[in-house]
């Protein structure tokens, strides 16, 4: 898997193989399903399960999976990992899990607690279930669908139409000008926090034009040249996080567009202050968000957001 530094993103991994080839299968998907050293990931209407620590994946075998199959809303092929073959067990909340005592959750608590692998497999899983859970009927004809290729598409039992899952492109962009970078709080947020930019690709626009357009419309700020670094899936339910560099033509911040309630310019040293005093939280280290803040705070010899994050309160939240 991709490791940014020493800092990986949740969700970016695992080193999974999905095992695109073998959807077609039905045979192969079949005997997969009964295979004892199968793993099936359960996921509750739109929460993931725990065992009772919080930090360990329930996973069921296929005898535990075959009890619940009845009852369950979809089963998705997820791929190999590390020898094993993973499918994604839609369920909804009030099935009774064999055992007792676990934890639902959206995996946001859990952030920095779990394995990356484990993170990444239960967003994929939570992913999946979502896309078949919005998809039970043809939106051309109204019919029902049906899963098709382990899972990975959704045929209209009338009209044929062919639904496959999808992911939203959200750009996030960390805009800097001279020494300070421009970060933005959203309503309803703790008023010491603050993070870069984001907003959703809309239809006929370039991710250059988004990171434009978002900058623009939440801040007022002209962005001149930019660059891409990295990216992040969110299963929030299903965006993929395309992070950019950018650089501002002009200062005056206006938030207009009333998604942030305030931005401001931070040098390095106002972010440093800002964190020893915990009077600024940023997001979750395992965020790309944090990634591209940290990028640029680390450009500056002296400045180690790493260990000015080791004694802040670590935030639950991206
Ligand atoms: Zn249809």
């Amino acid at each position: 898997m991709h490791n940014h530094g020493e800092l990986p993103f949740v969700f970016s991994g695992p080193d999974l193989d999905r095992l695109a080839p073998q959807r077609n299968d039905a045979e192969w998907f079949a005997v997969r399903l009964t295979d004892p050293a199968t793993r099936f990931v359960p996921v509750c209407d739109e929460d993931n399960v725990l065992l009772a620590d919080g930090v360990t994946p329930l996973l069921l075998d296929a005898s535990a999976a075959e009890v619940l199959q009845t009852g369950a809303q979809c089963t998705v092929l997820l791929g190999e990992y590390r020898g094993q073959t993973y499918f994604a067990l839609g369920l909804s909340g009030d099935t009774a899990l064999p055992g007792n005592n676990f934890t639902l959750t959206n995996l946001r608590p859990q952030f920095g607690m779990l394995e990356d692998d484990a993170l990444a497999l239960l967003g994929y899983a939570r992913a999946m279930v979502h896309w078949h859970a919005l998809n039970h009927y043809c939106g051309e004809c109204g019919a029902p669908t049906q899963s098709r290729r382990s899972g990975h598409e959704l045929h209209c039992s009338r009209c044929g139409n062919i639904l496959y899952p999808r992911v939203n492109p959200a750009v996030i962009v960390l805009v800097t000008h001279g020494e300070r970078c421009l970060l933005g709080r959203q309503p309803g947020w703790a008023t010491n926090r603050y993070s870069t930019l984001a907003g959703f690709v809309e239809p006929g626009e370039s991710l250059e034009a988004s990171v434009r357009r978002e900058v623009q419309e939440e801040t007022n700020i002209r962005v001149a040249c930019m660059h891409y670094r990295a990216s992040q899936p969110w299963p929030y339910p299903a965006s993929l996080m395309l992070g950019f560099r950018a650089e501002a033509e002009n200062t005056d911040i206006r938030c207009n567009d009333g998604e942030l309630l305030e931005a401001r310019w931070f040098s390095r040293a106002d972010i440093a202050r800002g964190l020893r005093e915990a009077s600024l939280t940023l997001s979750t280290p395992q965020s790309i968000s944090y990634w591209l803040i940290r990028e640029w705070f680390e450009e500056a010899p002296g400045f180690s957001l790493t260990e000015l994050a080791v004694r802040a309160a670590p935030s639950t939240r991206a």
